[in-house]
């Protein structure tokens, strides 16, 4: 009954400290301010030293944190664990739109190269173009490193469908084996929702960029 009633009423806070809190947690996703609240009095209900491991690891997250300097993942060194580990196929590069992409197809255990993470999907609509995106790097890679195939692992929607395009006639000069994995299942931001078996067959089982498009 009372949770109805914040629902509906403007929150009169009795601390301006509660109010801040509040007011930071329901800035994120997903989280309105009912929400918020419950989050900030269950903290508020935790040791002070658990809270304060709660809020340093959010701070040095955010000031510590690094893009590889080779795929630009998400890393906490200049170049990441998969660029540096000589257990992977490094002429194997597999194109993302984002991280939890590359945490997917992680998952997965089935992929054994490395990725390029572009950091988005060209989209005119929301005014992201190519030099937006992390794609000049990719096409330096290619140039400059020895590549055996390109996988482009990007959405089926038609942000993705562009991007793809947009990649293949920037990289099909290099005669480099271009491929794509099964477009029937949800990649990109969706990627971290397909099942990992899927996903994984999916991967397995790319095939040529040509021949998808066909
Ligand atoms: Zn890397």
């Amino acid at each position: 009954m009372l949770e109805q009633f914040i629902y509906f009423c403007k929150m009169n806070f009795s601390s301006k400290l509660l109010e801040d809190a509040v007011n930071e947690f329901s800035k994120l996703p997903g989280v309105g301010q009912k929400t918020a609240l419950r989050l900030v009095l269950h903290l508020l209900g935790r040791e002070k030293e658990e809270v304060t491991h709660f809020g340093n690891s959010i701070i040095r997250l955010r000031q510590e944190i690094k893009h590889c300097t080779v795929c630009h993942n998400i890393s906490d060194l200049d170049v990441c664990e998969i660029c540096r580990s000589n257990k992977r196929e490094k002429e194997v590069i597999c194109v993302v739109e984002d991280t939890r992409d590359v945490m997917a197809i992680e998952n997965t255990s089935q992929y054994f190269g490395a990725y390029h993470v572009l950091g988005g999907l060209i989209s005119p609509m929301d005014g992201i173009g190519p030099s937006d995106l992390f794609i000049d790097s990719l096409v330096q890679r290619v140039a400059t490193t020895e590549v055996k195939e390109i996988i482009l692992a990007l959405s089926a929607t038609m942000e993705g469908d562009t991007t793809i395009f947009y990649l293949y006639k920037k990289l099909k000069d290099f005669q480099v084996p271009i491929t794509t994995i099964a477009r029937g299942i949800a990649f990109g931001g969706e990627l971290e929702y397909a099942d990992e078996i899927t996903l994984g067959r999916s991967i397995v089982t790319r095939v040529p960029y040509e021949t998808a498009m066909k």
